[in-house]
Formats: C-alpha cells, sequence, structure tokens
C-alpha cells in the first residue's frame, strides 16, 4: 500500500510533469476535457480489482452486489442525463471506449458484409464510420463491413443530405451513421431518418463529440429519431475515457435490441467491464444532470461563437464560417500553410491543437487545416474575454508561421520547426540525466 511517488517515482514523475503541461498551457483540442477530482478519484478506486462479466444480477463471478448496484445507478444517470424515458430507452455502460461502443452496435444490429454509410473521415467522420482508402480498409468497419461515404457540399461545407438521399439509393444500406469528429454545424436527424426509412435502415448517431451539449439541450436532440446512440464519456460530458450505447426498445426494427446490444458488448467484442470507470462515468453523469452543466455547456458553445467571430475578424476562413457546437475547422489553405506546421508552432508556444483535413483537402496525410475545441477551456473558467485573448495568441501564432515562411520561403519554417524539435530534445535530455 505503498504511494506511487514511493514504488515508482518514474511514473510518478510522469505524472507530474503532465499535470503540469495540462495546467500551464492552452488546451484547445476539441476531443478533450479536464474530468472532474470526484471522477478521477472514482476512476482510481479499488473497484479496478473485480471481475463482474454479464450484466446486473447475471454475473459470471460472485461478490458483485456492490457492483450491481453501482452498474444500476450509472444506468439511472446515464438516461437522467440524456432526458430518457426508462421505458423506451435502455443503456449498456460498459463499452471502454468510443471505438468499441461503435463496433459493438454494428456487430449488435447488422451482419458481417451488411452496408453501412457515415460521414466520410476527410470531411469530418469518424475512422470507425467505415473509413477506408483507395489502397487499403483501414478501419475494422470497413474490413468487416461493406462501407460507402457520404460527404459535405463543397459549396456550404454543411452535409448534401440530398447527395446523401440518392447515394443511399444506389448502395442500399443497412445502417446509416451520423456524427463526426470534426464537423462544427449540428445535424437534421429527421431527414436522415426518413433517408433511412427510405431504406428500411438502422440510423444510429455517434454524438461522442457533442453528447455535452445535447445533455444540456444546446444541440438537436438525436434521440428523437435514432433508433441507437453512442457516445464517448470524455469529450464534452467531461467524464473520463469510456463508451455508452443507447438503444431503442420502442422503434420499429427494435426486436430483441436489448439483449442484442448487451450480447454484442459482452461477449461479443469485451471481456469483463472496467467497474472503476463506470463509477467515474455515474459521478460525471451526476454532474451532467446537474443546472451548472448546464451553464458549463452554454458557455461551451458562447465561448467556440467568439472564438470564431474573433479569428473571422481577423480575416481567417473557417469551415462554414463559424460554428453550432464546441469546434471550429480553421482553413490554413488559403494562407498557404500545413495544419503540421501551426500545430508545431503553436506547441512550442504551449497551445495545444491538432492538424485536421478541411473539406476539399487534396491529401488526408497533409491536413490544411487545424481544429479548436472550447470544452477543456471552458472548464478552467474561461468565457469571452478570455477567448479573445487566446484567439490573439492563436492570431501571433499563425503569424509567425506566416512570416518564417516568407522572409525565406519554406524552408527557413521547417530549419525553425527542426530547431525547435532539437531544443525540446537537448531539454528532454538534461531532464533526463
Ligand atoms: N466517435 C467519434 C465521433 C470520435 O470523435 C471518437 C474519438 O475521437 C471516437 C468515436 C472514438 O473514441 P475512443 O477514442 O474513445 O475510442
Amino acid at each position: 500500500y505503498a504511494p506511487l511517488a514511493e514504488v515508482d517515482p518514474e511514473v510518478q514523475s510522469l505524472i507530474d510533469k503532465e499535470t503540469w503541461r495540462q495546467f500551464s498551457g492552452l488546451e484547445l483540442i476539441a476531443s478533450e476535457n479536464l474530468t472532474s477530482l470526484a471522477a478521477m478519484q472514482a476512476n482510481g478506486s479499488i473497484l479496478t480489482n473485480k471481475y463482474s462479466e454479464g450484466l446486473p444480477g447475471a454475473r459470471y463471478y460472485g461478490g458483485n452486489e456492490h457492483i450491481d448496484v453501482l452498474e444500476r445507478l450509472c444506468q439511472t444517470r446515464a438516461l437522467k442525463a440524456f432526458h430518457l424515458d426508462p421505458e423506451t430507452w435502455g443503456v449498456n455502460v460498459q463499452p471502454y471506449s468510443g471505438s468499441t461502443a461503435n463496433f459493438a452496435t454494428f456487430t449488435a444490429l447488422i451482419s458481417p458484409q451488411d452496408r453501412i454509410m457515415g460521414l466520410g473521415l476527410p470531411d469530418g467522420g469518424h475512422l470507425t464510420h467505415g473509413y477506408y482508402t483507395a489502397k487499403k480498409k483501414i478501419s475494422a468497419s470497413s474490413i468487416y463491413f461493406q462501407s460507402f461515404p457520404y460527404a459535405l457540399d463543397p459549396a456550404t461545407q454543411l452535409i448534401d443530405y440530398a447527395e446523401l438521399r440518392k447515394k443511399a439509393a444506389l448502395f442500399k444500406p443497412r445502417l446509416i451513421i451520423c456524427g463526426a469528429s470534426a464537423y462544427p454545424r449540428d445535424w437534421e436527424y429527421k431527414t436522415l431518418r426518413e433517408i433511412a426509412d427510405e431504406h428500411g435502415a438502422y440510423l444510429v448517431c455517434d454524438m461522442a463529440h457533442t453528447s455535452g451539449l445535447v445533455a444540456a439541450q444546446e444541440l438537436n436532440d438525436p434521440f428523437e429519431y435514432c433508433d441507437v446512440v453512442t457516445t464517448t464519456t470524455h469529450k464534452t460530458l467531461r467524464g473520463p475515457r469510456a463508451g455508452l450505447i443507447f438503444f431503442n426498445k420502442k422503434r420499429p426494427l427494435s426486436a430483441d435490441i436489448e439483449n442484442r446490444v448487451n450480447m454484442a458488448v459482452f461477449p461479443a467484442c469485451q471481456g469483463g467491464p472496467h467497474n472503476n470507470t463506470i463509477a467515474a462515468i455515474a459521478t460525471s453523469l451526476l454532474l451532467a444532470a446537474q443546472p451548472e452543466f448546464k451553464t458549463y455547456a452554454k458557455q461551451v458553445v458562447a465561448n467556440a461563437r467568439a472564438l470564431a467571430h474573433e479569428l473571422v475578424q481577423h480575416k481567417y476562413t473557417l469551415q462554414t464560417g463559424g460554428t453550432d457546437n464546441h469546434s471550429i475547422l480553421w482553413d490554413l489553405r488559403p494562407l498557404k500553410l500545413t495544419g503540421s506546421k501551426v500545430e508545431k508552432i503553436c506547441d512550442m508556444v504551449h497551445i495545444t491543437i491538432n492538424k485536421n483535413a478541411v473539406s476539399g483537402d487534396a491529401s488526408a496525410q497533409v491536413p490544411g487545416g487545424i481544429r479548436l475545441g472550447t470544452s477543456a477551456l471552458t472548464s478552467r473558467s474561461m468565457a469571452e474575454a478570455d477567448i479573445k485573448q487566446v484567439a490573439e495568441f492563436l492570431h501571433r501564432a499563425v503569424q509567425l508561421s506566416l512570416e518564417l515562411q516568407k522572409t525565406a520561403g519554406s524552408k527557413l519554417l521547417k530549419d525553425f520547426v527542426r530547431a525547435a524539435e532539437a531544443s525540446a530534445e537537448v531539454k528532454k535530455l538534461k531532464e533526463d540525466v
């Protein structure tokens, strides 16, 4: 029972450094957030010791009397946080992550080689929505299912629902998945439902990025029209790293859905649930149902809008010109800068962002933009005035990248980045010896 710092100072030191990195820099990665101390305490608890394969009341191991209560509590809180009637909706709280939640959902609803349609990755969709390239099937969702992506309208950079309808008429999918990793606007679930119904297809929403905003009723409600809704728990929802699968027990395609989803999670795709994580999800869902969380979610959106506004004031180009949610896609191509260059410069000044493909990018390998998100900064109580300052820092980072590129062509920028990398290595060496 000796503490970590005593047993393993090496790991303790890495945790300390990462803690300092997270708190000394500006975190603008749209898929990240800062979870609560309470959730971290639950996540680091003794519950990690327990095996509990199965479901509450029907386990493959003894000693689960408290774990059963915990998992049921988490289920109840999940339904409450998303304003769902337990008569209509059920939830499985065991998925280890968003990716496994999505694969378990496909496993539950369709058969190998059935057809799925999701938003293409270069247009903001997630890997697990059927991603493949011309050369290779990348995601298991394209290896085990036939996948055909839908896309954005190049003119508006919004989902092209008319084109999706035409593609679906040709491809006849068994399942359509909506939701994205990089799409700053809201979704038209009613239209998606109509398209799915034209082919007797399931409609699944992966609301991973926006689930906190959905819980706070700041965005359209996917539960109104979808058969299944999946989410991660660690993005706008501000919980630990994990996934959830909600299933509607009353829709026309729902025969035996509860059993199918539960069996797909365990034993089809996973083993024993991570009870420490389930406890942390339960705590986070308790918090997400409080009025303070609604205030937080409103501020996340207000901050994203404020950031978009400031960047547009500086005459930068944003995909769709702004945002409805927590995220912004900044198109750097008009400046002739790549996302990876700006990401590196930002890293050097302790602003954490990520390079990202923007609509119409020639290559997903050299993304022409960056993705920004306001969830983590809002968790640190930042509001519009702070965000104005953050926009100014981003402006300076981009201007620095541009100046370096202009003065001596892109070679100087490369040298600058190389020098910075070398300096980071020197710093590391100094710390290591
Ligand atoms: N779905 C979407 C839309 C995502 O953006 C992500 C991750 O960023 C995932 C699923 C996968 O989640 P995880 O990393 O927990 O597997």
